[in-house]
């Protein structure tokens, strides 16, 4: 299995999960350069699996079931009822090419935003990015702040397979915060190095965001909703 970043938009990504010819889809922004993907590998789309409501996780879906001849299977949250195959929710499970999906609720940015876990890999959305996390749009900053109690106590060696590419952005920001931190620095120095390169600096690990994620150091939800409204407005 391998699993690929497709950028798209500004500065989303579009996760490709592929086993053999066969593919599934997180978060499909847009599709014309997933449709040029698709056929230029002769890949057969079997599942498509949306985080949450936004136009950048969603615009590619219509056209791209629309190009499709075979069945599709859509997952998304409540949110997106109906646009999907299957609602799904926390603590649910399904399978798809052998693999098993566990939806773990991530709400915060949106009301109904969920992740996905396979094996050790979650696809988070706009729940958490590298070095930050997703803007509260709905005000409900205790959910987002359970959010990331539920992603950090996850294994280490989970995979983190964020939504966008801000992570200098986030690391910007939190030298702001903690202008002397030398693990920030040097985190920024690695990340320049590899975007100068086009190199996506995700996946991220839960272990590496527990050393430069301030929003995983955070000891309290006061403390939280301080550092989130300071990031709004950097
Ligand atoms: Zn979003």
């Amino acid at each position: 299995m391998q699993i690929k970043a497709l950028p798209a938009l500004e500065d989303n990504y579009i996760w490709l999960i592929e086993k053999d010819q066969d593919i599934i889809v997180v978060d499909p922004g847009e599709s014309d350069d997933l449709l040029k993907y698709l056929n230029t590998n002769g890949l057969n789309l079997k599942a498509v699996l949306l985080t949450h409501f936004h136009e950048d996780h969603v615009g590619g879906l219509d056209s791209l079931l629309a190009s499709q001849k075979q069945e599709v299977a859509v997952y998304g949250p409540v949110e997106l009822e109906e646009r999907v195959d299957y609602v799904v929710r926390e603590g649910d499970h399904f399978t798809i090419n052998q693999c098993e999906y566990k939806v773990i609720k991530t709400a915060g940015h949106s009301e109904e935003h969920v992740s996905y876990l396979m094996d050790s890999h979650l696809f988070c959305g706009d729940a958490l990015f590298s070095a930050g996390c997703g803007r509260v749009f709905t005000n409900d900053y205790q959910a987002q702040f359970e959010t990331i109690q539920k992603i950090k106590a996850l294994p280490d060696t989970t995979k983190i397979y964020a939504g966008h590419e801000y992570t200098l952005t986030n690391l910007a920001f939190a030298l702001t915060v903690e202008p002397n931190n030398q693990v920030l620095m040097k985190e920024q120095k690695h990340v320049k190095d590899i975007r100068s390169k086009g190199i996506p600096s995700l996946p991220s690990t839960v272990e590496r965001e527990k050393q430069i994620n301030l929003f995983l150091q955070v000891r309290s939800l006061t403390e939280f909703i301080q550092l989130r409204k300071a990031r709004d407005q950097f």
